[in-house]
C-alpha cells in the first residue's frame, strides 16, 4: 500500500515527520509522499526516518492557488527540496501565512476570543502556519471543542474571523513545481465544485499549463466521484494519483492509507508513473 498525500507538523498535520513515517511502517505502507502546505521543511527528516524504517518517502509539497470557486490545490511530487527558486517562493508564501494568522488572531480578539499569536506561531513550528494551528489554540483556551467547530463558527470563508490570503495563479504554481524537478497534480478535484464539462475544461486548461495528473483516490471523494475522475484522467491522458490527505488529530476522521469514505487504494504503478515523469524533467 502507498499513500501519496500526507501532512506533518511541518505544516498542519499533528505528527512529526518521523512519527508519520513510523506510523506508515506500522501500517505496512511501502511508500508515502510528504505533501505539506507551502513547505518542504519536513522532507529531509521524513526521508531519514524512511531510510531506517524501509519506507520510501517521496519529496512533495501542496500549493494553494487562487480560485473563484472552492479550493484549488496543487501537489508537487519529486520536487528537489533544496531548489533555490522553490525555497524562495515557499518562504514568501509562508510569510504571507504568518501575517494572515496574525490578522485572524486580531479578529478573534475583537470577537472576544483571546489567543496569543506567539503561541500559534510556536505551535506551527518552523514550517508553515495555517488555520488549524489557530483552531487548536482556540481549543486550548476552550473557545471551541474541535478544529471542525473552529472552522464552522469562525475560520471558514464567510465566517467572522476569516481573512483571505493572497495566492499564486495556477500557471505560476505549476511552473514552480516543474522548475524544481517535480510533477504537478491537481489535488482533490472535488473541492473545485465543478462537474462534467466544466471540470474537464478546467483540467484541460491546467494541463496546457503543465499539469500531469489529477488526484482520484482521495479520502473525501465518494466511490462515484473516484470512478468519474478515473474516466476523466484516462480521457485526458493524465496520471490518476491518490492519497488520504492525512493530518493526524487535525482531521480525526482520516487515517493514514485510508479515509472517511472507505479505503484509499492507490495502485503502486502510480508511483512509478510519477517517478518516470519526474525523471524526464532533468
Ligand atoms: P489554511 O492553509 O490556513 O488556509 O487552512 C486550510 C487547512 O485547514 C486545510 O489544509 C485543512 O487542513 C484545514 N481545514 C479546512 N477546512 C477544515 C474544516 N472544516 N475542518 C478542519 N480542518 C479544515
Ligand atoms: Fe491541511
Ligand atoms: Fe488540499
Ligand atoms: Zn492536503
Amino acid at each position: 500500500m502507498i499513500d501519496l498525500h500526507t501532512h506533518s507538523t511541518a505544516s498542519d498535520g499533528t505528527l512529526e515527520p518521523e512519527a508519520l513515517v513510523e506510523l506508515a511502517a506500522q501500517k505496512k505502507l511501502t511508500a508515502i509522499a510528504l505533501t505539506d502546505h507551502d513547505t518542504v521543511a519536513g522532507v529531509a527528516r521524513a526521508q531519514a526516518a524512511g531510510g531506517t524504517l524501509g519506507v520510501e518517502v517521496v519529496p512533495g509539497v501542496e500549493l494553494s492557488v487562487g480560485s473563484e470557486r472552492g479550493a484549488l490545490h496543487l501537489l508537487g511530487y519529486f520536487v528537489r527540496p533544496e531548489d533555490a527558486g522553490l525555497r524562495a517562493k515557499l518562504d514568501q508564501w509562508c510569510a504571507v501565512r504568518q501575517e494572515r494568522a496574525r490578522l485572524m488572531v486580531e479578529k478573534l480578539a475583537e470577537l472576544g476570543i483571546e489567543i496569543s499569536y506567539a503561541k500559534v506561531e510556536v505551535a506551527a513550528g518552523s514550517g508553515s502556519v495555517g488555520r488549524p494551528h489557530v483552531a487548536r489554540e482556540m481549543m486550548r483556551v476552550k473557545a471551541v471543542r474541535s478544529v471542525e467547530e473552529a472552522f464552522e463558527r469562525y475560520l471558514r470563508r464567510g465566517k467572522p474571523a476569516y481573512v483571505p490570503r493572497e495566492m499564486p495563479e495556477a500557471e505560476e504554481a505549476i511552473g514552480l513545481i516543474r522548475s524544481a524537478g517535480g510533477v504537478a497534480v491537481l489535488a482533490h478535484p472535488a473541492t473545485l465544485w465543478l462537474k462534467g464539462a466544466e471540470l474537464e475544461a478546467r483540467v484541460k486548461e491546467l494541463r496546457a499549463q503543465g499539469l500531469e495528473g489529477i488526484e482520484v483516490h482521495w479520502s473525501g471523494h465518494s466511490p462515484r466521484q473516484r470512478q468519474e475522475l478515473l474516466v476523466l484522467a484516462k480521457k485526458l491522458s493524465v496520471v490518476a494519483t491518490g492519497g488520504s490527505d492525512f493530518h493526524g488529530e487535525n482531521k480525526p476522521g482520516i487515517q493514514l492509507g485510508s479515509g472517511r469514505r472507505g479505503n484509499v487504494r492507490v495502485p503502486e504503478a502510480v508511483l512509478q508513473a510519477l517517478r518516470g515523469l519526474a525523471g524526464k524533467r532533468e
